[in-house]
């Protein structure tokens, strides 16, 4: 257990407001010959493409940020330290000191790894397509019982916010997601699975029934994600 009362943040909060914070140091280390304590290469050497998602063939290799961690203030490759939670989940530590770092989430592990262009995980983790579709299936579940229901708006379609709101809150209830790569434990995790949802959601509608894109439950919808993202970027930085 750890012995901080402090909860560790969570991997999206670490990286882009903790590790910022002393941003105006990277790249900067004090042993100039310093090597990174994943990849074990000089700093400033760029990583081999094994590393990167791009095909083993490619001969580019990347350039990756050379910082320090926080708290205890070791020095690593931002891009490998991606790396290394996205294929070892259980390892949250320095590599250097073990000093535990952030709280691992899958959500937040596929968001960064989505982001840097790192090879995704293997996605091997069978609850994943259980949750998938159960998600799907609530979707349908819940929008197919709002067109039953009076709609607020001029050109009658569903009220969106409401079915994405009663999605949210029967995944809760059922104790959902149960997979390793959608799972959470902060409240950047949380927000980030109802980003997940959103998008799953809007996918689902516009391939089944593309006829409610652009009416006024569509656009209820769509602001309401955009509000979802503020609140993701609150949580970050705030
Ligand atoms: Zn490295
Ligand atoms: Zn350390």
């Amino acid at each position: 257990p750890p012995s901080s009362a402090q909860p560790l943040p969570s991997l999206l909060r670490y990286t882009d407001h903790d590790l910022m914070a002393n941003a105006h140091i990277h790249n900067q280390p004090p042993n100039p010959h310093a090597t990174c304590p994943i990849c074990m290469l000089s700093w400033y050497r760029p990583i081999p493409s094994t590393t990167n998602m791009t095909s083993q063939s490619s001969a580019t290799a990347t350039r990756s940020t050379f910082l320090p961690l926080t708290p205890c203030g070791h020095w690593l490759h931002y891009r490998c330290l991606i790396q290394q939670t996205t294929h070892q989940p259980a390892k949250t530590t320095c590599p250097t000191c073990h000093t535990p770092l952030y709280a691992h989430e899958g959500i937040t592990v596929l968001t960064l790894t989505t982001r840097t262009r790192l090879a995704p995980p293997g996605l091997t983790d069978p609850n994943l397509h259980t949750d998938l579709s159960t998600i799907d299936a609530i979707v349908s579940h819940h929008f197919f019982h709002q067109l039953n229901l009076p709609s607020p708006f001029a050109d009658r379609s569903p009220q969106l916010v409401h079915v994405y709101h009663r999605v949210m809150n029967d995944l809760a209830a059922r104790r959902l997601p149960q997979s390793v790569w959608l799972g959470f434990s902060t409240e950047v995790g949380y927000l980030l699975f109802g980003v997940f949802v959103g998008v799953r959601m809007e996918r689902w509608l516009g391939e089944g029934h593309g006829g409610i894109v652009g009416t006024e439950g569509w656009c209820g919808f769509e602001v309401g994600r955009a509000w979802l993202r503020v609140r993701v970027l609150g949580a970050v930085h705030g």
